[in-house]
């Protein structure tokens, strides 16, 4: 895909971003009480090019306050949803409006190509934002009907603070997937961005305000997820925390509810997603680059990236020849020239991390078909994709989440076994089946242990349906009406007559 901006202005924007940003509170901007910061690099020049306070544990104190003290005074909460409905639609129209500059944000702490950070993941906020604005008066509470000598009233009020805390990959997509339903919902919301991808969140917060978010509602707390995320997860007065990250942080915070005050912990996590092809696919073609596509997407760095990829024998060869040559075909480098596919890994250890599991693949016997280990650039943190042969699932290529663009890829006789294969993992986020079977495309999406199955396509969904995980990739559901359960407390009112 091509961008319509020239490069040279989204250049002009990447050199133009501030040296320096603030947390943001309901008093507008503010440093740690430390006065520390912390610095974001660049992964495609290796520079640091801003930087963010280091919030303390007494930082996070105060703003918690705060959040309850604006949930206190209905400035928010007290609206009628007409109204915050308004000031969610207008949010959604300035973010749009600043889409180039979020996105060479996005770009700059993430190695993301810019125009995909603009046409897919900015362009997905607003329209997901926007959903939540035009719903947020179309809701309606219940009564259940014939009782004779009563009336019952079963209401949905906010929960009061919720915490979002989120990670680097789609910084603003993923946490607008949790502002947006929580903030309809009349809640207080503190958002705890991924360090690195701090900044474009905070210029997320700014807009906000200018759409008229009341000053308090949404506040953005900067510093390591350790310290901050911590205080926040063990804080008392903090109803709901909605995580999106890794499955070790994830379960980490259900200890934090169980010691603190058994917040509610919505959990989406990690994926090893199984990509099933028949020989029946309606278009192998299709099926190939859309594969390519599944395991290399934002460099690989995907919580349903199709990581796993199981193909008919009498296809085989076929599909893997077609994934080697697509693969090797995709244009690496600088993250602002729209010819860019794939940009860097996301930080330096990153990199090396993904690197060493390539080796690990090596020294474990599977077969490497594609560029050998560490190829391209490693002071620009590039990584050539990596398609797998014979691979077996004892080896840690196949097992782990690696989160970078490389592929496991391995034959299958029948359909029992594609779906035994499918299921053999820790993670239950998305799978995909090619086939042209109606009656297969059933039985397999029934027997797919995972909360997003996708026929003939890969990664589609529009904001009312949900995003869920089972099994390590998670609980609970972001999007559509689903993710409002979260945020908000049933209450049944019994009235005697
Ligand atoms: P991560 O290391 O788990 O970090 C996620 C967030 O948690 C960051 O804001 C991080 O802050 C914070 N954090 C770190 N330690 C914490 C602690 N002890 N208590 C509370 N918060 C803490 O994940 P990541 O590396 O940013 O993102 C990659 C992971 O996210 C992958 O596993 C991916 O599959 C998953 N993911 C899942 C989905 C989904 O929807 N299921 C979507 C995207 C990504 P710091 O940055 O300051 O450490
Ligand atoms: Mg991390």
């Amino acid at each position: 895909m091509t961008s319509t901006v020239p490069s040279t202005s989204l250049r002009a924007l990447a050199a133009s971003l501030p040296s320096s940003f603030g947390m943001w509170e309901a008093s507008g901007w503010t440093e740690a009480s430390s006065s520390e910061t912390l610095p974001l690099c660049d992964p495609w020049t290796g520079e640091k090019f801003t930087e963010v306070p280091a919030a303390t544990i007494d930082d996070v104190a105060r703003i918690v306050r705060t959040a309850q003290s604006v949930f206190d005074n209905r400035s928010w909460s007290g609206l009628a949803p007409v109204q915050r409905g308004r000031v969610l639609i207008a949010w959604a129209d300035l973010i749009e409006q600043d889409a180039d500059r979020l996105a060479v944000m996005i770009s700059r702490e993430m190695g993301k190509p810019a125009h995909q950070a603009r046409d897919f993941e900015v362009a997905s906020a607003v329209r997901n934002l926007r959903w939540y604005g035009e719903l947020a008066d179309k809701l309606t509470d219940d009564s259940p009907r014939g009782l004779h000598d009563s009336v019952a009233l079963v209401t949905r009020e906010p929960v009061g603070v919720v915490a979002a805390i989120t990670p680097w990959n789609f910084p603003i997509s993923l946490a607008m997937l949790k502002l947006a339903p929580a903030l309809m919902a009349g809640n207080s919301v503190i958002l705890k961005p991924a360090q690195q991808t701090s900044a474009s969140s905070l210029r997320l917060a700014e807009l906000g305000s200018l759409a008229g978010l009341p000053d308090g509602v949404l506040q953005v707390v900067t510093g390591r997820g350790s310290i901050v995320g911590t205080a926040l997860s063990r804080d008392a007065t903090v109803a709901c925390v909605s995580f999106t990250g890794s499955t070790d942080v994830g379960l980490r915070l259900l200890g934090d509810s169980a010691v603190s005050n058994g917040k509610t912990v919505s959990l989406e996590l990690g994926g090893k997603s199984p990509n099933i092809i028949f020989a029946d696919a309606p278009d192998l073609d299709h099926a190939i680059r859309t594969a390519t596509w599944a395991f290399t997407f934002n460099t690989g760095q995907m919580c349903t990236a199709g990581s796993r990829l199981f193909v008919e024998k009498s296809v085989y060869d076929e599909v893997l020849r077609g994934i080697c040559e697509q693969a090797s075909s995709l244009t690496l480098g600088d993250p602002l020239d729209p010819t860019t596919d794939l940009g860097p890994l996301s930080s330096r250890s990153q990199y090396d991390s993904v690197l060493e599991y390539i080796k690990s693949g090596v020294d474990e016997g599977a077969k490497l078909l594609t560029a050998a280990p560490g190829a391209v650039d490693e002071d620009r943190c590039l990584l050539a994709p990596a398609v797998f042969a014979e691979t077996t699932s004892s080896m840690q290529i196949y097992r782990d989440e690696i989160f970078g663009p490389v592929v496991c890829v391995q034959p299958f006789q029948d359909e029992a076994e594609a779906l035994r294969l499918a299921n053999d993992t820790d993670y239950g986020l998305g799978a995909a089946i090619w086939t042209s079977d109606v009656s297969r495309i059933h039985r397999m999406a029934r027997g797919l242990d995972a909360g997003n199955v996708w026929v003939n396509s890969y990664e589609e969904g529009v904001p009312s349906t949900p995003f869920a995980g089972r099994k390590l990739s998670g609980n609970g559901a972001d999007k559509g009406t689903y993710a409002l359960d979260k945020y908000s407390h049933l209450k049944t009112t019994w009235i005697a007559l």
